[in-house]
C-alpha cells in the first residue's frame, strides 16, 4: 500500500499523539480567529460553564479564556494532551478556571443543559460536524451558544485527487451552505460564519510540522511506518497547497434556538 493510499486512522495512535504533543497546535486555527469568532458570542460571565471539546494541548483554549469569563472544561481522548493542556493552563495563570480532562467527545460527561457555550477547534471531523452539533445541543442551555471549526468545501466541482482524498478522510466534508443548513435543521439559529484565512493552515499547522518531520525521522531513523507517516503528513500538506481554493478551514458559530 502507498502512503498516499493510506488514511491518517491506519496509523499508530501513539505514533499520532507523541508527533503532536511536540507541536504547538493540532490542528489549523489562530489567535485571531479565536477572537474574531469570540466577538459574536454575547452574554457570558462569571458562573457562565464552557466545554472545550477536541482541546489538544489547547493553545487556542488559552486564548479563548484569556477573553471569556466562566469555567472552562476542556475534553480531549489523549491522556498526554491532557497533561500538557493542564501545564499550558497552569504556565498562563488559568488553572482555576480552565481543567482538561480526559474523555470522548462521544460520550461527554456533562449534564442537560449544564452550558452557556460549546467550543471545538479541529476537532468536530472525528465525531462529524452534523452528529456533533445534534448530540452537543442537548448540554446547551437555550440560548447557550455552539462554536466549532470544521473544514468545508469552497466549490461545487472539485478535481478527483482531492475529491477522493477527502471522501476517505472525512466523508462528512461538505459546502458552508450545506453545514449552516444542518446547524439550522438542528436547532440552531446560525450566528456566523467566516473562512479562516489560509496561514491558519500554512504557517501555522504545516510549517511547523516540518523541523518536527526532521527531529521524528532523526529519532525514529529505519522505521518503516514513522517514514510513512511522516510521509503522509508532507502528502496532506502538499494538497493542500495544489487545492487551497476548493477547500479550508471555516468557523460556525450558532446559538441554541
Ligand atoms: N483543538 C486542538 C486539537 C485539534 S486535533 C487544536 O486545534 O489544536 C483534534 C483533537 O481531537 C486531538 O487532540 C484528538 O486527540 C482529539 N480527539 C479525537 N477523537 C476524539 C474523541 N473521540 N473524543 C475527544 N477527543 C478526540
Amino acid at each position: 500500500m502507498s502512503t498516499e493510499s493510506k488514511s491518517i486512522h491506519e496509523f499508530d495512535f501513539s505514533l499520532i499523539c507523541e508527533y503532536f504533543s511536540g507541536l504547538e497546535r493540532q490542528g489549523p486555527g489562530s489567535p485571531e480567529t479565536t477572537l474574531q469568532a469570540l466577538k459574536y458570542i454575547k452574554g457570558l460571565n462569571k458562573k457562565s460553564r464552557i466545554a472545550d471539546i477536541g482541546c489538544g494541548t489547547g493553545s487556542h483554549t488559552m486564548v479563548m479564556a484569556k477573553h471569556t469569563p466562566g469555567q472552562i472544561t476542556s475534553l480531549d481522548l489523549f491522556p498526554d494532551f491532557i497533561q500538557r493542556f493542564n501545564d499550558n493552563a497552569k504556565q498562563h495563570g488559568l488553572e482555576q478556571r480552565v481543567r482538561g480532562i480526559t474523555g470522548s467527545m462521544e460520550e461527554p460527561p456533562f449534564t442537560t443543559e449544564e452550558l452557556d457555550m460549546i467550543w471545538s477547534e479541529g476537532a468536530i471531523y472525528n465525531i462529524g460536524f452534523e452528529q456533533g452539533i445534534i448530540e452537543w445541543r442537548k448540554f446547551l442551555k437555550p440560548g447557550g451558544y455552539i462554536a466549532v471549526t470544521d473544514a468545508s468545501w469552497f466549490t461545487t466541482s472539485r478535481p478527483r485527487e482531492i475529491e477522493d482524498f477527502w471522501v476517505k478522510e472525512y466523508p462528512g466534508i461538505d459546502l458552508i451552505s450545506v453545514r449552516a443548513s444542518q446547524m439550522e435543521k438542528s436547532g440552531y439559529k446560525v450566528v456566523a460564519t467566516f473562512i479562516l484565512p489560509d496561514y491558519c493552515w500554512t504557517d501555522n499547522y504545516y510549517v511547523p510540522q516540518i523541523a518536527r518531520q526532521e527531529e521524528f525521522l532523526k529519532k525514529y531513523a529505519g522505521n518503516k511506518a514513522v517514514l510513512e507517516f511522516v510521509n503522509w503528513q508532507r502528502h496532506e500538506a502538499k494538497l493542500y497547497d495544489k487545492y487551497r481554493k476548493h477547500y479550508g478551514y471555516v468557523f460556525f458559530i450558532g446559538k441554541k434556538l
